[in-house]
């Protein structure tokens, strides 16, 4: 079943290839993802039989490349997959994003042979794979974590919690960072590929969620857990914080596809509802405040979606300002998601707030988009530091904008006076 606006609308950039994946991804989730939505919802479970379609249907690998058994597919055909997914369900689309966003420290660091032993796993949907950056007292400032790993001859022990682990307790492998050497500044922290069932490495609380419920969401602990040293990512000690980096550069694209599908899904029943809805003796599409409400909601949808494709482009071809990219691409889609959502939950009136509608589904999925993999006032901090850093390359502006002079002022001290009156 083909959108109306694909015809028209950027689908219409996409190769044949992608398009291929985008209508896989589109029929599982009009023939099984849909139909289960409210259900897991309110269950609070992981849906395996979802999975299984998704692993039949051959989603399950498609970031992963070929060498070790994946499709090979770009960042791109995975944005389309988690788009369409998430039209339909944004837990769904999450369970789907997060088995990348755990192997991506594997494609972007991993050695040859733990390359070999575990994506063909996930390229096959065998393993799901969670990822283990976060802590209670370590969130946005990711790299204050606090736990640790000791090397004792073949193995590293690890010990302490993890916080907010999506996919937790479903996942067989799990990407955890911890601080290797407390004494570095730039090379502290490492990351360790950690199989479930490794003694000393347990699922701590599974957390009770607005959004996203099918998808769990749990502590980890590691106390005195022994992690083979072969599964030091990358074997060598100190990268895991540039690893932890470079996977959210070329996760963040899926985060924002995540909110593209939400919102344009959403916007997709706000439609539907405006259609069919009568009060006043009309339909309420037929009202300018309803009309300027959908206008804005596909605008914003469209130029989101754009944007998730231009950050996956950049991801791929390793663009030099793909860092600025992809924060760009997750903070707008993902707020383009929260306003598009609660809009349409706004033209469902009353009935948008109830839980027998589809529609509140699609606002409660859509709060977390804008917090996790980075929150959007840290994707803004990320935007700003690039382009105060861009600012070496437009030197040529330089000379059309006047320098103003006044007697007594050294426009050189400026900045530190101004430095001074900071710390005052
Ligand atoms: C459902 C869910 C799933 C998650 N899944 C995972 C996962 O799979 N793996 C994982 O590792 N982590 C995961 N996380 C963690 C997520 O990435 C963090 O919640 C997020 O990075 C924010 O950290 P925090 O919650 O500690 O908030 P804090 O860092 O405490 O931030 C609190 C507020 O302060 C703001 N803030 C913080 N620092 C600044 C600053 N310098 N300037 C301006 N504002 C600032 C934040 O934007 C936020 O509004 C998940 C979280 C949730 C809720």
């Amino acid at each position: 079943m083909a959108a109306p606006r694909d015809e028209a609308g950027m689908s219409a950039y996409l190769s044949n290839e992608t398009r291929k994946w985008q209508e896989r991804a589109r029929e599982v989730a009009n023939r099984l993802v849909r139909p289960l939505a409210a259900k897991y919802d309110r269950l609070q479970e992981y849906p395996w039989e979802i999975k299984e379609g998704l692993a039949a249907a051959g989603l399950t690998g498609v970031w992963i490349p070929r060498e070790y058994g994946g499709a090979g597919g770009s960042i791109l055909d995975l944005c389309v997959i988690v788009e369409e997914l998430s039209k339909a369900c944004g837990g769904v689309g999450v369970l789907f994003a997060v088995n990348a966003l755990g192997s991506f420290p594997l494609i972007v660091g991993g050695t040859e042979e733990q390359k070999k032993r575990y994506l063909p796993l996930i390229a096959r949907g065998e393993k799901l794979v969670a990822f283990g950056l976060s802590e209670k007292y370590a969130g946005s400032d990711a790299g204050g974590m606090r736990m640790r790993a000791i090397e004792s001859g073949k193995h590293y022990i690890l010990n302490g919690e993890k916080k907010w682990n999506t996919n937790g307790g479903a996942a067989d492998l799990y990407t955890v960072f911890a601080v290797t050497d407390p004494t570095s500044r730039s090379r502290r922290i490492s990351a360790f590929i950690v199989e479930k069932g490794t003694p000393g490495f347990k699922i701590g609380k599974v957390e009770d969620k607005m959004g996203i419920r099918c998808v769990p969401v749990v502590e980890l602990e590691a106390d005195d857990c022994r992690v083979p040293a072969e599964n030091l990512l990358g074997g060598k000690a100190g990268f895991g914080f540039k690893h932890a980096m470079m996977t959210l550069d070329r996760a963040r694209p899926g985060v924002a596809a995540q909110g593209v599908g939400l919102a344009a899904g959403a916007l997709e029943f706000a439609q539907v509802y405006a259609n069919r809805r009568i009060q006043f003796g009309a339909k309420i599409s037929s009202f300018q405040m309803i009309q300027q409400m959908l206008a804005d909601m596909a605008m914003k949808v469209e130029a989101a979606r754009q944007l998730v494709y231009a950050s996956a482009w950049a991801v791929e071809t390793e663009a030099p300002d793909t860092t600025k990219m992809a924060a760009m691409a997750k903070c707008f889609a993902t707020d383009v998601a929260m306003e598009v959502t609660a809009n349409a939950v706004q033209i469902f009136g009353g009935y948008g707030f109830m839980r027998d509608y589809p529609i509140e589904k699609y606002m409660r999925d859509a709060k977390i988009t804008q917090i996790y993999e980075g929150t959007n006032q840290v994707q803004r901090m990320v935007i700003a530091r690039n382009l105060i850093k861009e600012v070496g390359q437009l030197t040529h502006l330089e000379s059309y904008i006047p320098v103003e002079t006044q007697r007594g002022v050294n426009p050189e001290d400026l900045v530190a006076a101004e430095a001074v009156g900071q710390s005052s």
